[in-house]
């Protein structure tokens, strides 16, 4: 046994790092995830053979309640739900660092422990495990929307914000120095779950995704000082890559909505009432039938078609690859426009397409798209709202102003499948609906692209 626990740890720290890179392309994907779970099967099997462990009942009984809530979320939450799920999940990943650290600090509670490394790692990562754990919970609210999903601003948040964050470290820094100052602490724990809470609530909908990663990052962090704090090494290094990863994906979807780290972290995006519209509104909205679009479509040399939430929600996946193959079959050029934050996860939209068979190389990313839509005959947007939305490029008032858009307003003609008028999830109008050359194809996704495809196939009604 004492010859695999290092073992364990080099053989998982391996399995995470290869996840991570397989994880970097889609076509390897499945197989990261696989090394991560192989590797964190190992992390914990090396775990419970330590020496240190000497009763099992109390793991035995934690493992099973994990699992009874664990399994049902995994099986049950929908793949729309997977940015709630994953907030949910740094959250209680977040509240055991952070109640581990507890009970690590109340046994270092001592005179001689003070100011020495073991207490300042153990305030560091009590601090992100808390703050990330408040932080994660609001993040899921926001994100199910039983919070508003809007920035939440107040006058003066910065200087609350920024004050509550000054007491927290000081109050960290204290109890480092001075362990013995226990009734200091319930007042650490509390300030920084307050501090998680302020942190994202100003932070508005359509930055969920960076949040999101950046919360994953602290996660990580404290996961990380938490090894040092008990001498892990696999901690500190699944935590550093965790930290890492998460870090970079943030700033990698910061450079995607074209948005600085700071602005999205104290932004308060937003916050700006959608208000382009403006008075009575008198714009004149255009709808079609699915009969008018194949029409359209099948007379077309090109359609660039950009996949959004809603094709998300209605699994219209399957329809959409019958409709690329119907539509191939005429000679019709087509092409998928990816936005990086369509969806609610990053890739949610490639995913779904390479599920349902639809050619990788078919897929293009916005900067290679925008500049062939103004030679583009058609763009079919199916379910996708504020990733098209013009008032991001045209309305520097505009709550989204500056977020890079798939310019579908500049193809000839453009067909749009939603239910109905409702805003997308940054909660704001979009002007694409009024324009001369869009065509509203109001239904479910999955049925509308059905009906589209079956025209196309000569299966349709005929007219
Ligand atoms: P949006 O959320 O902006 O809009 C989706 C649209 O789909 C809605 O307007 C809705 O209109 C329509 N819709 C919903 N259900 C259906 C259905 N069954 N059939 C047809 N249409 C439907 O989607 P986008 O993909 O354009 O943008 C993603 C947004 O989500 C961005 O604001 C992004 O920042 C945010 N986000 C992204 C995450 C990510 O990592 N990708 C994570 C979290 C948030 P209607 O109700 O009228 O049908």
């Amino acid at each position: 046994m004492d010859a695999f626990i290092p073992f364990a740890a080099i053989a998982a720290s391996a399995l995470f790092i290869l996840s991570l890179m397989w994880m970097s392309h889609p076509s390897t994907a499945r197989r990261g995830v696989r090394a991560g779970e192989i590797g964190m099967a190992i992390a914990i099997v090396g775990a419970l053979v330590q020496h240190e462990v000497v009763d099992y009942h109390l793991i035995i009984i934690a493992m099973i309640a994990g699992c009874a809530v664990g399994i049902p979320m995994a099986l049950l939450m929908p793949m729309t739900a997977i940015p709630q799920r994953t907030a949910m999940s740094h959250a209680f990943g977040a509240l055991a660092v952070g109640l581990i650290g507890a009970a690590e600090f109340y046994k270092h509670a001592q005179p001689q422990f003070a100011g020495g490394f073991v207490l300042w790692a153990l305030m560091f990562e009590m601090l992100l495990g808390f703050l990330t754990c408040t932080a994660s919970v609001v993040a899921f609210g926001k994100l199910q929307e039983i919070l508003p999903t809007r920035a939440i601003v107040f006058p003066g948040q910065r200087i609350v914000n920024g004050l509550v964050a000054l007491a927290t470290v000081a109050v960290a820094a204290t109890l480092a120095l001075d362990p013995t100052q226990t009734y200091l602490f319930p007042v650490f724990v509390g300030l920084a779950l307050l501090f998680g809470v302020l942190l994202v609530i100003p932070i508005g909908g359509a930055d969920m995704p960076t949040v999101i990663a950046l919360l994953n990052s602290y996660a990580g962090l404290a996961a990380s000082a938490m090894g040092f704090a008990l001498g892990n090494k696999l901690l500190i290094v699944a935590g550093a890559l965790d930290g890492a990863s998460g870090f970079i994906l943030a700033l990698v979807m910061c450079k995607a909505m074209n948005r600085s780290f700071a602005n999205v972290m104290f932004g308060g995006f937003g916050a700006v009432a959608a208000s382009s519209a403006g008075g009575k509104d008198d714009r004149v909205v255009r709808s079609a039938s699915a009969e008018e679009a194949a029409l359209q479509m099948e007379n077309a040399s090109s359609v660039v078609v950009i996949p959004g939430y809603g094709m998300a929600v209605s699994q219209a996946q399957h329809k959409v690859s019958e409709l690329y193959q119907a539509l191939t079959k005429k000679g019709v050029d087509v092409k998928f426009a990816i936005h990086p934050v369509a969806g609610r996860m990053p890739g949610h939209m490639n995913v779904l397409l390479a599920e349902a068979n639809v050619p990788y190389e078919q897929l293009v990313e916005l900067d290679d798209i925008n500049p062939d839509m103004p030679q583009t005959d058609i763009a079919l947007i199916i379910g996708a709202n504020d990733t098209i939305n013009p008032s991001a490029r045209d309305d520097p008032g505009s709550a989204i102003a500056g977020m890079p858009i798939i310019e579908a307003d500049r193809a000839r003609s453009v067909f749009i499948i939603k239910r109905s008028m409702n805003a997308g999830f940054a909660g704001i109008d979009n002007p694409i609906y009024y324009n001369a050359n869009t065509q509203m194809l109001f239904g479910d996704a999955k049925d509308m692209v059905g009906a589209i495809a079956k025209e196309l196939s000569g299966g349709g009604s005929g007219h």
